[in-house]
């Protein structure tokens, strides 16, 4: 070593000198110089004891210190010269040690003191010093050497640290260090299955005990090591045969009580990781049952509430106890919808035939046999483990990656001749308009179109009238008696009942002082809502079939909802609030006297009437778009909700939508609403849900208000049925809890999850506009065909009349670019028919934008693709029980009418060469903020799956980035970098994709709208209302309009040159967000599953114990 020569040289330093000694002598070994090297190492560890700097020369890389140390700690055969040498090593390890004890590590250290141990435990007894030695040394090595366990096992050191433990208990000297490495050993599972075979279980029990102010350093590391044994799910089965839960129990009360100045908070939190670990298996939650474990950490957890600094153990506490509160069965006779549609043809493999070709005697509503057997399995697996080898699942795995499923398909499966029925959908391209006469253009509800106004093969399906359950002319409204005029109505609990013209005598509603007949005032709204008019709401009801024969109609959708005035900020999330909840749930537990379990409200059992005394809310969702099915009241002022599935379907629950009454004023409620299926949601970051007060419409203020304080949203102790959970087992459901005052008495309140808009709605909404109409605007409104529930799907078609100033009027009429615009093909997605409002408003409006706009575009619009889903409060599905967003490729004219044809005309206009420019289908989005969109293109694909990248010559029009970009700059709510253009395997049934591959629209976008509020732009930190909603629609017309100018310019520039700066924007693109793949099996989005950081969770995380390092440092440095 020419270096240390030079070196020592210079310094003429003393230790350099006695290492370069010491290296001379490794390499000529003679028995002779045994009392050299002893007398060398000696002084050197008096050199390193004495003098700080020579520490780091012996250390410092140049030196190469390390080397010689270790190499003479292999050779050497003379025990004080190894003593010596470990001293030396302890020295250096202590101080500064992260970085040298990765060189030590590096030079195969952890290896050496593996040997020596095992090599000098051969005669024992051992020595003692030497043993000290070795354990301090690989406690600090424990701290660098990720696999020590593994190296350990491999070189038989278990058994010696554990022997040395067991015949040592009393010598806190050498048990600490040696525990300190049992500790590290047993973190990894092979070794815990293999300790806890030794006999290791029994000896921790030895050392832990009740509250001692003594050794607390000693039985944290015993508790530790327990705690990590117990993560082997063979361990906890031997603690709980061996009764260890109720004595852990025991010791975490002593010291609860005993440790009255919280010194010891560690303690008490280990000796909790322990039950945790050992609740993971059924055997322990149910010991810990029987142990009364509930009402000790209970107990216990509500002592600690007040002290903010014991917040770790209430959140340990409360995660076992959910862990082992029972699991019950959601209080249902099945989980299948409570209706049911029968559907005039099932296919064998479609989800209506599985759902009811159940063998009998499955209990749809629970199994018994599935508790969390899912993570009993995972714990039991005995392999080796590495924390970081269990890594997130691969993020892109959703991406499409096969290219060829990402080109466009030139596909025209169907011949023309099939196509040609639609020709009648496009009448305007065919049409002579004789100009300069009025012109009355026929839409179908109001006038009989041609014979032949639907496809043939909608005749099938067009139920007879005589089928419908709901006699219509016997429908009429419940007004006051004769001799009045005025609209006022009669109210019958506070319900709009459409009646065989009887009023049933029930007349006893909101009652005014010393009224038994009350009568409703109608808001006046008709000046602030043009599109809005109660009476004709009404007709409107009449002529629309739900599967359940409603016949009433909530006063919220009769009075008109007007859009608040008011800023709704996104609310700030209290501290400990779904700890509060929780707790509250396991009461029920503990204190089950005080829970009434009363039925207030049950679709299952109709003919069984609820007793009233007066005491309980009245609930009722019997109206369209209401879907709840079952109410508890819990306690006083607490009910628990069930929601309905959607129809022929046993999942999907989410949307809800029902009336209160009854209430008392002034006292606080609390709701659950106990099986919602998706794992997380925007009620856990500040979103409310939706409330109507009939008495504040009447007073003046028809809106819908956000409201609910206490709001959160977790895994409940219901679990799920397999058969509903997509065979999934161990499955739970969450709860959604919110708690509300009500203001007046005898109101009658509605709640929701987002603004209701009923088909009802759109239909009058559609009446209303029609009837804007004027001689510039082309309006038409077609029934595009008839639902599985015998409701009509309007087709609008909207543009300017053809215009007098051109030369050719009808040529420019019909040369111009089609924009296909659909939403609310998912019921629970409201927020979308909002923007369609805005949408649908502004492009009737008669500013000169608009008229602009019109003369750009014909506008081809499905305002709502799935109106049974929406009539009968369905989440997510048509009346076939699936979602129709995922029935694009194939749909079929039966099952899912309103795709296949929708479909129909898209390809009837690819067809015709009159491919669409633009395509937009209108979606809510439960788990994100702001409005955003998703397109579809190939490179953006490919260099999120990093797949060859030869592939990103391909040819591709930037022009996908536009309407987008243009929104951001125009629209307050939309954000351009939530947007994303991949396209998903998963989402290759959606509209979006299809639309662009097979018919070739490269504009094709789903816009997603938030549910919840904006945290960027004017609306930050808002909660979203239906005005923003509706502006959105406003505003996507306008980027429409500015759309035509880039698209014009296109044009002129025949095709070929990229658009302006869109080549610097798509750099941009890079850095979308990382798309994750759909976590849960139903529900799944229509776009990337998103989950923000989940502060809800962090109550039930496994946080990495801060002060484990600190702890094992100064213990240390105690000992040596
Ligand atoms: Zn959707």
């Amino acid at each position: 070593m020419n270096k240390l020569k030079m070196a020592s040289e210079k310094s003429a330093s003393r230790v350099l000198m006695l290492l370069s000694q010491l290296e001379r002598l490794n390499e000529e070994p003679k028995v002779s110089d045994n009392d050299a090297i002893r007398q060398t190492t000696g002084k050197i560890l008096h050199l390193i004891q004495t003098q700080e700097k020579t520490r780091k020369e012996v250390a410092s890389k140049s030196s190469g210190g390390m080397e010689i140390i270790l190499s003479s700690l292999e050779n050497t055969q003379d025990l004080q010269t190894t003593l010596n040498i470990l001293a030396i090593l302890n020295e250096l390890l202590t101080v500064g040690g992260g970085c040298r004890t990765g060189v030590f590590v590096s030079k195969g250290g952890t290896a050496l003191l593996l040997q020596l141990l095992v090599g000098s435990s051969k005669d024992p007894p051992a020595n003692e010093e030497l043993m000290l030695h070795i354990h301090s040394l690989l406690v600090k090595v424990g701290l660098k050497d990720r696999k020590l366990g593994v190296k350990a096992r491999l070189n038989g050191a278990l058994n010696v640290t554990l022997n040395l433990v067991k015949y040592n208990l009393q010598n806190h000297k050498l048990l600490l260090p040696c525990l300190q490495v049992l500790r590290v050993y047993s973190s990894n599972l092979v070794n815990a299955v293999s300790l806890g075979k030794s006999g290791t279980l029994e000896i921790m029990f030895e050392i832990i005990g009740p509250f001692s102010k003594k050794s607390t350093t000693l039985l944290k590391v015993a508790l530790d090591t327990l705690a990590s044994l117990l993560k082997s799910g063979m361990n906890a089965r031997r603690a709980v045969d061996r009764g260890y839960l109720p004595t852990l129990l025991t010791i975490y009360q002593d010291w609860h009580r005993n440790d009255t100045r919280h010194r010891h908070v560690v303690i008490r939190k280990s000796i909790l990781g322990c039950i945790k670990n050992l609740t993971n298996i059924k055997l322990g939650r149910k010991a810990f049952i029987d142990a009364n474990g509930m009402r000790i950490l209970y107990n216990t957890s509500t002592e600690c509430l007040p002290v903010r600094t014991l917040d770790p153990l209430v959140n340990t506490s409360s995660l076992i106890m959910r862990k082992c509160f029972p699991k019950n069965r959601l209080p249902l006779p099945t989980i299948k919808s409570v209706f049911h549609h029968p559907l005039l043809h099932i296919p064998a493999s479609g989800p209506v035939a599985k759902l009811y070709n159940q063998p009998p005697g499955v209990d749809d509503v629970v199994d018994e046999s599935d508790e969390n057997e899912a993570t009993e399995v995972d714990t039991e697996n005995d392999t080796e483990y590495d924390e970081d080898e269990t890594g997130p699942k691969t993020q892109n795995d959703d991406i499409e990656t096969d290219i060829n499923k990402l080109r466009p398909i030139q596909m025209n499966t169907r011949p023309f001749d099939e196509l040609r029925a639609y020709e009648y959908f496009f009448r305007e391209f065919s049409e002579n308009f004789e100009l300069h006469r009025p012109i009355i253009i026929p839409t179908t509800p109001s006038s009989l179109g041609p014979q032949n106004r639907r496809p043939p093969q909608e005749d099938l399906l067009t139920p007879k009238p005589d089928e419908s359950p709901l006699e219509l002319d016997s429908i009429s409204i419940s007004k006051r008696p004769e001799g009045t005029s005025d609209p006022d109505l009669v109210c019958s609990l506070g319900r709009l009942v459409l009646d065989a013209g009887v009023n049933g005598g029930s007349v006893d509603g909101p009652q005014d002082e010393g009224g038994e007949q009350a009568v409703l005032e109608v808001p006046d709204t008709a000046a602030l809502l043009p599109l809005h008019d109660p009476d004709l709401y009404l007709e409107m009801v009449k002529s629309t079939r739900s599967v359940p024969a409603y016949t009433e109609v909530g006063y919220p959708d009769y009075f008109g909802h007007v859009a608040l005035n008011l800023r709704e900020p996104i609310l700030e999330r209290v501290y400990g609030v779904q700890r509060m909840k929780i707790f509250q749930d396991i009461e029920r537990l503990i204190h089950p006297s005080d829970i009434l379990d009363k039925v207030v409200y049950d679709l299952d059992n109709q003919s069984c009437p609820v007793t009233d005394n007066g005491e309980s809310l009245k609930f009722n969702s019997k109206f369209e778009s209401g879907n709840l099915r079952k109410a508890i009241q819990v306690r006083k002022f607490e009910y628990d909700l069930i929601l309905n599935s959607d129809i022929n379907s046993n999942h999907y629950h989410q949307w809800f939508y029902f009336e209160v009454g009854n209430m008392r004023p002034g006292v606080r409620y609390r709701f659950n609403i106990i099986n919602c299926e998706k794992s997380n949601s925007q009620f856990n970051y500040g979103m409310q849900v939706l409330m109507y007060s009939v008495q504040d419409a009447i007073n003046g203020s028809p809106h819908w208000v956000r409201t609910g304080s206490d709001i959160c949203y977790y895994k409940n102790h219901f679990s799920r049925s397999s058969i509903a959970a997509g065979g999934q087992k161990g499955k739970s459901y969450f709860t959604l809890t919110f708690t509300v005052t009500f203001q007046h008495k005898d109101d009658v309140c509605y709640f929701a999850y987002h603004y209701p808009y009923t088909y009802s709605m759109l239909k009058m909404h559609l009446q209303k506009l029609s009837a804007l109409r004027t001689a510039q605007i082309y309006y038409r409104q077609d029934d595009l065909c008839v639902t599985l529930g015998g409701n009509s799907c309007p087709l609008l078609t909207i543009t300017a009349m053809p215009g007098s100033s051109s030369n050719d009027p009808i040529s420019q009429f019909r040369s111009r670019p089609v924009v296909f615009l659909s939403a609310r093909v998912h019921p629970g997605e409201t927020n979308s028919s909002w923007v369609m409002k805005g949408t649908l408003e502004y492009l009737m409006s008669c500013s000169p934008q608009a008229q602009s706009l019109r003369e750009s575009y014909i506008f081809k619009i499905i305002p709502m693709l799935n109106p049974d889903g929406v009539i009968n409060g369905n989440h997510r599905c048509s009346l076939s029980g699936e979602d129709l967003n995922r029935q694009w490729q194939n749909p079929n004219a039966e099952l899912h009418p309103t795709i296949y044809h929708a479909k129909s005309l898209l390809q009837y206009l690819r067809a015709t060469g009159r491919t669409p420019l633009v395509f937009c289908d209108y979606h809510g989005h439960s788990r994100k903020k702001n409005v955003f969109m998703y397109g579809c293109s190939i490179k953006e694909t490919v260099w999120q799956t990093n797949v060859n990248t030869s592939t990103c010559d391909l040819h591709e029009d930037l022009g996908y980035r536009t309407l987008p970009k243009l929104l951001s700059q125009m629209a307050p709510a939309f954000s351009l970098s939530s947007c994303s253009f991949v396209v998903e395997r998963s989402k290759e049934a959606t509209a979006r994709v299809v639309v662009w591959r097979e018919i070739g629209v490269q504009r094709s976008y789903t816009m997603e709208s938030t549910l919840c509020g904006c945290d960027q732009g004017k609306y930050k930190g808002l909660q979203i209302g239906t005005s923003e909603l509706e502006e959105m629609g406003a505003q996507f017309c306008l980027a429409l309009l500015r759309l035509k100018r880039f698209t014009s310019r296109l044009e002129r520039h025949n095709h070929n040159s990229h658009l302006l700066d869109m080549e610097t924007d798509l750099i941009e693109t890079r850095s979308i967000p990382n798309i994750t793949s759909p976590t849960t099996y139903v529900l799944e989005e229509d776009e990337p599953a998103f989950l923000e950081e989940v502060d809800y969770s962090a109550e039930s995380n496994d946080e990495i114990d801060p002060d484990l390092e600190p702890d094992l440092q100064d213990n240390h440095k105690s000992f040596s």
